[in-house]
C-alpha cells in the first residue's frame, strides 16, 4: 500500500503548471501572476490634497494662530478631477478638495477645521488661517504609492483583492496569469439518478458530481460536468473520452473490487493504470493514470471518501496547475476531547468539529464515521489526522487537524 505522501508525489509529478493567459483583472482573483507587473505611471500621478481645505504657501503662515489668524485672498476653488489654472502667490490661497491636484505655488494644505471658514460662510472671498503647518503637510506626493518604472507585483504572486485594486490603480484592465484548470467530473454507477429527476427503485441521487464540482470551484478550477456513466465499459469509455479535452479528469466510483467496477479496466486499456491502495481511511482505493496525456484520478464512490481524497490529491494537483508552489492545506494542533480509535494501521482522517476556546483548539468527532455519511462532512469543519501508527487517541491528546472551513475559528 502507498503512503499518502507517495501517492501525492506521483500525482504532482504528472501535472504541470498550465499556460499563462491575459485575463481580465477581476477574473484573475486567486490566480497566480506569470510575469512581473511594472508600473508605467506614477500613482498618484500628481501631488494632491489629502484633505478638504486651503492650499497655501507655508512660508506665509508661520505666525498663524487661533488668536491672530493669517488672512489670505481666496483665488480659486478646485475639486478632485480638475486642475486649478491659478498659481498661489503671496497673500493668496486656493480652496481645495481631497484628491484635487495641488495648485502651483502652494506647498501645504490647511484643513477647513484649522481656518475661520465657518464664521465667514460658504465660499468666502478671503480666509483666516489659524495654524502654521510646514511644507508638505496634507499633500500626497506624486508616486508615493507607486513609482513609474518599478516592479509592483512579482511573478508567482497570488492575485488577492488588493492586487486587483493595485492593477486597476495602474490602469490595467487585464493581467497575465496561469490559466484555470478545466476539470471534467464524471460519476459512475447504475444506481445513480440525476438531481431534479425522480429515483427508480434501488437508485440514489448522484451527489458526488456536485460535491466534487463544488470543490473544483472552491479551489479555482472550472468544473465540466460529464454527468453519469453506467457501469458498462462502453458507456464509461464514451464519457471518459469526453473528458479528454480537459486538463484533468476526475471520476468517482467503480474503483473497488466489485463485479462492476470497470474504471480500472478502462484506464488500463485506454491509458496507463496505476491502481493504488492508499494507506488511508476513508479512501483506500484510488485509480490514477494518464489517458492520452490527460491525468485521470479515479476517486472512490463513497461520498465522504470522494471528498477526502479530493482534498488530499486533487486540490494539490489543481494548485500546481494554477502556478501555486505551496500545496499544504492549513491546519491547527487540537486537543482531542474524546477517544478516537484507529485499529487498522492506516492514516485516519476523522471528521471533527473544531472549536476554539481561550486561544486553544479542541476537536470532537461529528458522530458516525461511515464513509457514506455525507452529512458528517457537512457538520465537520476539519479532518483530524490520526497517524498510521497511532491506534488510539485519548481525550487530552493533541493531534493535527486539517481545517476545511475556518468560519468562527480565527
Ligand atoms: P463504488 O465505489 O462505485 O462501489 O461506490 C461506493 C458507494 O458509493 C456505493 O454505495 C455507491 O452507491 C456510492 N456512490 C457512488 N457514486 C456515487 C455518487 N456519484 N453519488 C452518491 N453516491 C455514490
Ligand atoms: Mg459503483
Amino acid at each position: 500500500m502507498l503512503s499518502v505522501e507517495e501517492a501525492l508525489a506521483k500525482v504532482l509529478n504528472a501535472v504541470n503548471v498550465l499556460p499563462a493567459q491575459e485575463t481580465p483583472i477581476l477574473d484573475a482573483l486567486g490566480q497566480v501572476l506569470s510575469e512581473d507587473v511594472r508600473a508605467e505611471i506614477d500613482v498618484p500621478p500628481a501631488d494632491n490634497s489629502a484633505m478638504d481645505g486651503y492650499a497655501v504657501r507655508s512660508a506665509e503662515i508661520v505666525k498663524a494662530s487661533t488668536v491672530s489668524p493669517v488672512v489670505l485672498k481666496v483665488i480659486d476653488t478646485v475639486q478632485a478631477g480638475s486642475i486649478s489654472k491659478q498659481t498661489v502667490t503671496t497673500g493668496t490661497a486656493v480652496r481645495i478638495m481631497t484628491g484635487a491636484p495641488v495648485p502651483a505655488g502652494a506647498d501645504t494644505v490647511i484643513p477647513f477645521e484649522e481656518t475661520d471658514e465657518h464664521d465667514r460662510g460658504t465660499r468666502p472671498e478671503s480666509i483666516g488661517i489659524r495654524v502654521a503647518l510646514p511644507p508638505g503637510v496634507n499633500i500626497r506626493k506624486a508616486g508615493e504609492d507607486i513609482l513609474n518604472g518599478t516592479v509592483v507585483l512579482k511573478a508567482g504572486q497570488v492575485v488577492h483583492p488588493a492586487e486587483v485594486g493595485v492593477l486597476a490603480s495602474l490602469g490595467k484592465a487585464t493581467v497575465k496569469v496561469y490559466r484555470r484548470p478545466i476539470i471534467a467530473v464524471l460519476s459512475t454507477g447504475n444506481e445513480l439518478a440525476q438531481v431534479g429527476k425522480t429515483t427508480a427503485p434501488g437508485q440514489i441521487f448522484n451527489s458526488n458530481s456536485y460535491s466534487i464540482a463544488a470543490l473544483v470551484k472552491q479551489y479555482g478550477g472550472i468544473p465540466k460536468l460529464l454527468g453519469i456513466a453506467q457501469d458498462v465499459e462502453q458507456s464509461m469509455t464514451d464519457k471518459i473520452h469526453e473528458g479528454l479535452s480537459s486538463d484533468l479528469l476526475i471520476t468517482s466510483g467503480g474503483v473497488s473490487m466489485g463485479d462492476y467496477d470497470v474504471v480500472k479496466d478502462i484506464l488500463a486499456r485506454e491509458g496507463n493504470l496505476n491502481f493504488w491502495r492508499i494507506r488511508m481511511k476513508p479512501g483506500k482505493p484510488v485509480a490514477f493514470g494518464l489517458i492520452k496525456g490527460v491525468p485521470h484520478l479515479g476517486l472512490p464512490g463513497n461520498p465522504v471518501a470522494a471528498m477526502v481524497t479530493f482534498e488530499l490529491f486533487v486540490r494539490p494537483a489543481m494548485l500546481k496547475m494554477l502556478g501555486y508552489t505551496s500545496f499544504e492545506k492549513p491546519g491547527v494542533e487540537a486537543v482531542v476531547e474524546e477517544k478516537v480509535e484507529n485499529p487498522d494501521g492506516r492514516r485516519f482522517f476523522a471528521r471533527v468539529v473544531v472549536t476554539r476556546r481561550a486561544g486553544k483548539y479542541f476537536a470532537n468527532l461529528t458522530g458516525l464515521q461511515g464513509s457514506g455519511v455525507l452529512t458528517s462532512m457537512s457538520r465537520a469543519n476539519g479532518l483530524l489526522i490520526v497517524p498510521e501508527d497511532t491506534a488510539i487517541l485519548h481525550p487530552g491528546d493533541t493531534a493535527k487537524v486539517m481545517i476545511l472551513n475556518w468560519e468562527g475559528l480565527l
